[in-house]
């Protein structure tokens, strides 16, 4: 039995080069873009409601005054009268009746229909149904929207009717008919991918059976079952995609295959001022037994400002350079880059461990000396910037590339050091935490190690939410707290004035250093700066010769000065939870107590959802309360669902299911890590897929 595979919309019935165009607008381009835009929804037009119950739930809210005006319905009816009123629109008019009651039935706009309505016909409707009044009268009045003619005999069969993601161009309706004319050939297109084991555990039926109970399901239940099947195959699709990259790489070699030395961990941890906590003995040991085996470790180091992520790197420096090869570590910004250099030279002058740094700003001569330590191997740890990846930068035998605030860096930036060796073991750091559904997915590739612990004395910062009215407020208690020795941050959302709407940090620069803080010491601190400028400002506060920093989001990621103890944020609402929760890193890294203080404009709503940060600094929790704000904002208004090109499920809201999902497929590349058994091989359709490809985004 061969249907023909139609390769392309024309092809269709009913398709032609208009409706080609309109299908594009809904990203709808080949006929499987077409069998797979599955239904958002489905209107319920299986039974019919008896006229009467439509008139009394209709005067039922007209009486409660409910919000609610008017109410979708069908009725199967005969035409007792019909009339033709020429309004300045045409209005059509018939009295329906069935066995419970009357109605008026009105049409708008359809000149001449009433012309093919005779009394005594049966008809089907679908229409608003609502309360009037009219000369004092209330009446009922159902406001059609679909009608059918039915033939004396014919009885009405009802059937749930899918509604699709339409255009005013092209309406449901249309598409359905579409659709519905091609059946046979747009169920040939779809391949049933499942192995049978998979589809047997969950008691699931095969995809085209989904497929046909997605577009014509008899039951809203079984619309549901079959919508969980479609998503599940998707997820697993994704899935299966990671896990195939995880097994490529665990199945490569290539890496330097490292010694741990018995005592290499107490040794590092005697060279400490403090022992390790707990989270970092365990991050530690995960790190190193990567770097022992063949295979190019590829790493997601997760830990809060202030988790001590600095000090997991240089333990993984440390082994690298006890086996005889160079580490590097890229930061995003030389602000970040000299102080890793800063931090780590200490941290690894025990050891013996030379450390060099490359920025683009160091002069010429200088730069060139660093090239050639690296070169030549001298240097055992470069730290620097995007510097270090240009040409002309090469190793002599790099093994440990550390990327830090990874997702600061492009797909190629990343690469590009990597590549300065054949296969160097990878660690990626960040500073903010990735909600588990999307680490399941964006990064699914990676291992992950969270540093779920801070190092202990640390007293949680205090957060308060000011109105925009009480900035003099939040502003003395910058003062009280300077006048005890600590030093501030007051953060605005714009350098300059070019965005009216927001608080620029030049602006209001001026008004501290004249109004507010006169006799204090504030400077400037924004990303246009030149770098050199930058970091003589970001030293001077260092080195506590600054009171105020009157900063842009450059001091967001990584700074650390434990003497600063407040950070203000200004226009607090334009900021993400999940950057806001890293602007107040800055502070409470030392001993003393540290405040941030969130202004935002007298206006309740926003307040709301600063609030989260005044409840926990469980950066985790934010993120996740993030992620599920932003997706809302996504979803509002469109829609999930159908149409070409988007996905089917949401990651985050069925997470569960991806999960189950997940475990299928890790479960049959653990068996079958090529997929060259035969029951696997229609798998590898699944991979083509666009969405298994967006999952993976860090390697390639
Ligand atoms: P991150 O990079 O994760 O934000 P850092 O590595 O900069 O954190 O560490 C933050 C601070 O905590 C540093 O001053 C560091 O010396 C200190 N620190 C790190 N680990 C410990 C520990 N186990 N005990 C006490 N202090 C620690
Ligand atoms: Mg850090």
């Amino acid at each position: 039995m061969s249907v023909p595979r139609p390769a392309t919309l024309p092809q269709l019935r009913g398709v032609g080069p208009e409706m080609v165009r309109k299908f594009a607008a809904l990203d709808i381009r080949s006929p499987r873009d077409l069998a797979t835009a599955y239904p958002r929804d489905y209107k319920d037009w299986r039974t019919p409601t008896p006229i009467a119950e439509i008139v009394r739930g209709a005067l039922a809210r007209y009486n409660d005054r409910s919000e609610v005006e008017s109410s979708e319905e069908i009725a199967v009816a005969t035409i007792v009268a019909v009339r033709e009123r020429r309004a300045r629109i045409a209005i059509v008019e018939a009295d329906l009746q069935d066995g419970s009651g009357t109605i008026k039935a009105t049409w708008f706009g359809r000149r001449g229909l009433a012309g093919k309505f005779a009394a005594g016909g049966r008809i089907f409707v679908h229409g608003r149904a609502q309360t009037r009044r009219t000369r004092g009268a209330l009446g009922v009045e159902l406001n059609v929207l679909h009608h059918k003619m039915l033939a004396a005999d014919e009885s009405y069969v009802g059937k749930l009717v899918p509604i699709y993601s339409a255009t005013k161009e092209l309406p449901s309706r249309i598409i359905s008919s579409v659709i519905e004319k091609n059946f046979g050939a747009l169920e040939a297109l779809i391949p049933d991918t499942l192995p049978p084991a998979v589809r047997a555990k969950h008691g699931f039926g095969t995809m085209r059976e989904a497929w046909r109970d997605l577009h014509r399901p008899a039951t809203p239940e079984a619309a549901l079952a079959a919508h969980e099947r479609a998503v599940f195959e998707e997820f697993f699709g994704i899935a299966l995609g990671a896990a195939l990259k995880r097994a490529e790489r665990a199945a490569s070699g290539g890496a330097p295959e490292m010694r741990v030395p018995a005592d290499l961990l107490e040794a590092f941890e005697a060279a400490l001022p403090f022992r390790l906590t707990a989270a970092q003995r365990r991050v530690i040991d995960e790190i190193w037994h990567d770097m022992t085996r063949p295979a190019p470790m590829n790493r997601l180091l997760q830990g809060d400002v202030g988790s001590g992520k600095t000090l997991v790197a240089a333990a993984a420096v440390v082994l690298a350079a006890r086996n005889g090869v160079q580490s590097a570590l890229m930061a995003p910004t030389e602000i970040l880059a000299s102080q890793h250099a800063r931090k780590l030279a200490p941290l690894l002058l025990p050891f013996g461990i030379r450390v060099d740094a490359l920025f683009g700003s160091m002069g010429l001569r200088e730069r060139e000396r660093a090239r050639n330590r690296i070169a030549s191997g001298e240097c055992e740890l470069a730290v620097g910037t995007h510097a270090l990846i240009v040409e002309g930068v090469e190793f002599a035998n790099l093994g440990l590339a550390i990327i830090d605030e990874q997702h600061r860096f492009g797909v190629a930036q990343r690469a590009a050091l990597r590549s300065k060796s054949t296969a160097p073991h990878t660690l990626h750091m960040t500073a903010t935490p990735i909600p588990r559904t999307l680490a399941q997915t964006r990064y699914a590739d990676l291992d992950m190690s969270v540093l779920d612990e801070l190092p202990p004395g640390r007293t949680p910062i205090e957060t308060f939410v000011l109105r925009e009215s009480r900035k003099p407020g939040a502003y003395a208690f910058v003062r009280k707290n300077v006048e005890r020795g600590r030093q501030a941050y007051v953060v605005a959302p714009a350098i300059d004035e070019s965005e009216a709407a927001l608080t620029s940090a030049i602006a209001e620069l001026e008004v501290l250093q004249r109004d507010v803080f006169p006799d204090l010491r504030v400077e400037l601190l924004h990303g246009r700066m030149a770098s050199r400028e930058k970091d003589a400002a970001m030293t001077r506060f260092v080195r506590g010769e600054i009171d105020v920093s009157m900063a842009t989001t450059v001091v967001e990621v990584g700074v650390d000065v434990p003497n600063a103890t407040v950070m203000v944020v200004l226009d607090a609402h334009r900021y993400g939870l999940a950057q806001l929760h890293q602007l107040r890193g800055r502070v409470g890294r030392g001993a003393e107590r540290s405040y941030c203080i969130l202004v935002s404009p007298d206006d309740r709503g926003v307040v709301e959802r600063l609030d989260i940060l005044a409840k926990t600094t469980d950066g985790f929790e934010i993120a996740e309360e993030d992620l599920r704000l932003r997706r809302e904002g996504e979803f509002a208004g469109t829609a999930q669902a159908g149409g070409g090109g988007g996905m089917l499920g949401n990651i985050v809201g069925d997470f569960a299911l991806y999960m189950r999902a997940k475990a299928d497929a890790d479960a049959v590349v653990a068996a079958d890590p090529r997929l060259q058994r035969p029951e696997h091989a229609a798998l590898r359709g699944l991979l083509d897929t666009e969405t298994s490809s967006r999952a993976v985004m860090l390697s390639s």
